[in-house]
């Protein structure tokens, strides 16, 4: 078929900011390719980048905005039906319901009665509205999105270190490594074209791969080392590793000495760390862990990737921790082919972050909390009254959110594209919370297990639809472009949240901290000239270059695809003493095995778009992963229907029966809402990073009590789809 127009975007899924070509015919996307000559694809898409985008077309799309008919009160918010409960409404009434509530909230309660969630799949632009409005109008810091439950812990330790968060090098390096380590990262299903380069350095290249991952990853066959270590037992085998670096003189003196701080308090720790000790923890050969040091400590380059399994910890602080300190004591950062690298999970998770969607900074990390750069925005934002201030104190955590609202500290609250109601760890807890609201405005393209709790729903544009830019994973900064008109009366989000800020102004009688503008290129514009390190980059820039790796400080400057060559943002890294402990809920009796969870390669985070698209037929349903030995014990096989149980909740689905995952431990991926991973999980929290720990805790397994043949596929024997019969088979 012969396409009307062919419209360059980056991919709506991961982090890797995949460019893709839409081929438009009649208003609707009906191929997607890549560009050969554009980075960082380079011509190659996964599965969702080329399959996954019709779900911008489904019958199921929010067409309208929707006021709930009779709205809930607190302590009796339920969860909605369509059409019953809601009303169809027009825009200029749905938006004056929702600057009504919030501007009630406000008044009666104070601006930290409301919290706002950012979005990871929204624009870079869209995300800095969103806070502008929080902060600018209704004046907290309340102000996250789901950063917190990826990469908190990465984001902290990082922060502690070296004073910066983001992928420190870039894509493009990967594919001409040396030596590197993946840990806690299933590339090849969350990352899928970051892993083709990866692998591609292993097999074209020789590159040296440590895998260090309780699962048997498809990148653990690349390897030229696997460590599987027990579920949370990864500070032990880092430590080690640093033990090994140290008392084999595999240190780099001179990097220690010009670049660092705190070196020798940090070996002194490190004394009784030997890799016996380690094998004692974890379970991996004291052999092994010497031979990776060895690996990560003699090679000239050698970087670190990370996912997931690192971060979503309550020792996930921790864990970063422990990989910068090898970065540091063996000089592995600041140059091509080394660094720390946390792998992002959302297509705009980074520019989510650096677009001020979190409750301490604004644009690229600037502090609330430093009077310089406050003023700075005030003087911008309340150019029409000097005498307005911004709030100085950080807001609420996205974990801290759901705890506020039942505390009664927290009354409103405004979800943009966000579903707590299955990313949320421990859902009932998230549910009790959520039956709390007094008020609830919630913007997205679908209906979702959130916001049919809402009071008034606001239908937002989807990818395709709209302009604007994302950054991905390696901190590059790419255009979406309009390919196709919106669904229904969507609109984007940006221009929602101009209209709404002006309701609200007019509402709470105050100056208007400016809301008018005609592109998506005015608010990048605003954007640049609040952020220094935006400096060097605008549309014209973007539209001639496909991209530009921030900081990138002034129009001459060409962009910094790594970072750190000099120095890090915080003068000297600094070395922190780790130990290791453990906070997570282990098995015992009751509950012997542990639960981890994370994705399948079809399917993206709470399946909000994904299950709509044709991938769900690839995928239809969660799957119980689980050793062959367990299963034996439990005389249990593939395709049985099992009740998987926490001390929090119960779901059921069909065994997969894989050596995939270690004996003892049993993975499911949190994409079904019909048997949400997160009804099971433990919603207790690293304290320092907020983040919950998403990959341990106790469950048991049983024969299901019923069996729900009504599911979507059900009637499919487990084994007999394509995708799963490698698995099996594994
Ligand atoms: Fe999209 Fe990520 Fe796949 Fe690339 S690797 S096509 S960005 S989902």
């Amino acid at each position: 078929m012969k396409a009307d127009k062919v419209v360059r975007s980056t991919c709506p899924y991961c982090g890797v900011g995949c460019q893709v070509l839409l081929n438009v015919r009649d208003d609707t996307i009906f191929r997607i390719e890549a560009p050969f000559d554009a980075a960082p694809n380079y011509g190659r898409l996964c599965v969702k980048g080329r399959f996954g985008a019709d779900y911008v077309h489904h019958a199921d799309r929010l067409q309208v905005p929707l006021i709930r008919k009779t709205p809930p009160a607190p302590g009796h918010r339920t969860p909605s039906r369509y059409p019953d409960d809601w009303r169809e409404a027009t825009w200029a009434e749905a938006l004056d319901v929702a600057a009504t509530g919030l501007g009630r909230i406000r008044q009666t309660y104070g601006p930290d009665a409301i919290t706002a969630n950012a979005c990871a799949k929204a624009t870079n632009e869209d995300n800095y509205l969103h806070q502008k409005l929080m902060r600018a109008v209704i004046g907290t810091n309340n102000v996250d999105h789901c950063a917190r439950l990826c990469h908190a812990g990465s984001v902290t330790g990082l922060q502690l270190a070296i004073g910066s968060s983001a992928m420190s090098n870039s894509i493009a390096e990967m594919k001409d490594l040396e030596c590197f380590v993946v840990t806690g990262s299933n590339t090849t299903e969350t990352h899928p074209v970051i892993s083709t380069f990866l692998k591609q350095a292993v097999t074209r290249n020789g590159a040296k791969l440590i895998v260090i991952d309780p699962r048997h990853t498809e990148m653990a066959g690349f390897a030229t080392l696997w460590l599987r270590q027990k579920p949370g037992t990864d500070v032990a085998v880092l430590n080690a590793m640093a033990h090994v670096i140290v008392k084999e003189k595999l240190v780099n003196d001179d990097f220690i000495g010009q670049r660092t701080e705190g070196f020798s308090d940090y070996v002194e720790s490190l004394e009784d760390k030997t890799p016996e000790w380690a094998e004692q923890i974890s379970g991996v050969p004291a052999d092994d862990i010497r031979q990776a040091a060895r690996l990560y400590g003699q090679a000239h380059r050698a970087a670190f990737y990370w996912g997931m399994g690192i971060s979503q910890s309550t020792h996930g602080t921790d864990n970063a921790l422990s990989l910068t300190n090898l970065a540091l004591m063996t000089g592995h950062v600041g140059k091509p082919g080394t660094g720390l690298n946390p792998l992002r999970g959302q297509n705009n998770v980074q520019g989510c972050s650096d677009s001020g969607g979190l409750p301490n900074v604004y644009t690229a990390y600037q502090k609330v909390t430093d009077p310089d750069t406050r003023h700075r925005f005030e003087h911008y934002y309340y150019s029409q009254d000097a005498s307005r201030r911004l709030p100085d104190t950080p807001g609420l955590t996205v974990t801290e959110m759901v705890d506020g609202i039942l505390t009664g500290q927290v009354k409103g609250w405004w979800v943009m594209g966000e579903n707590p109601m299955m990313s949320e760890p421990n859902l009932r807890h998230a549910q009790e919370a959520i039956e709390q609201l007094e008020f609830f405005v919630a913007q997205d393209i679908f209906f979702n297990e959130t916001n049919v709790y809402a009071d008034v729903l606001l239908p937002a544009a989807a990818f395709a639809e709209k302009d604007g830019t994302f950054t991905n994973s390696d901190r590059r900064v790419q255009r979406i472009r309009r390919a196709v008109s919106p669904t229904g009366q969507a609109r984007a989000d940006w221009e929602i949240i101009c209209d709404l800020a002006k309701r609200l102004e007019k509402e709470l009688g105050l100056t208007t901290a400016g809301w008018d503008y005609r592109h998506p290129s005015e608010i990048w514009e605003e954007m640049r000239q609040l952020t220094p390190d935006f400096g060097g980059i605008d549309y014209a820039r973007l539209e001639r270059e496909g991209g530009v790796h921030w900081p990138c400080p002034s129009f001459d400057h060409p962009g910094t695809p790594y970072l750190f060559e000099e120095e890090f943002p915080s003068g000297r890294g600094k070395f922190y003493t780790v130990d290791y402990g453990t906070d997570s809920e282990l098995p015992d009796a009751d509950y012997p095995f542990i639960l981890s969870t994370g994705r399948v390669l079809y399917h993206w985070h709470g399946g909000t778009m994904t299950r709509p698209s044709a991938l769900n037929a690839i995928w239809p349903e969660a799957t119980v992963e689980l050793h062959p030995n367990d299963a034996a014990r439990l005389g249990l096989k593939t395709g049985d229907w099992v009740d998987l149980s926490s001390r929090r909740g119960t779901i059921t689905a069909r065994l997969l029966v894989t050596g995939r995952s270690p004996e003892g431990t049993v993975f499911i991926p949190f994409h079904f809402a019909e048997a949400a991973a997160n009804i099971l999980t433990d919603n207790r929290i690293d304290q320092r990073a907020k983040i919950p720990d998403y990959k341990v805790c106790g469950v048991k397994i049983e024969r299901a009590a019923e069996i729900p043949l009504d599911r979507a596929g059900a009637d499919i024997p487990l084994e007999d789809r394509g995708a799963i019969k490698d698995m099996v088979s594994a």
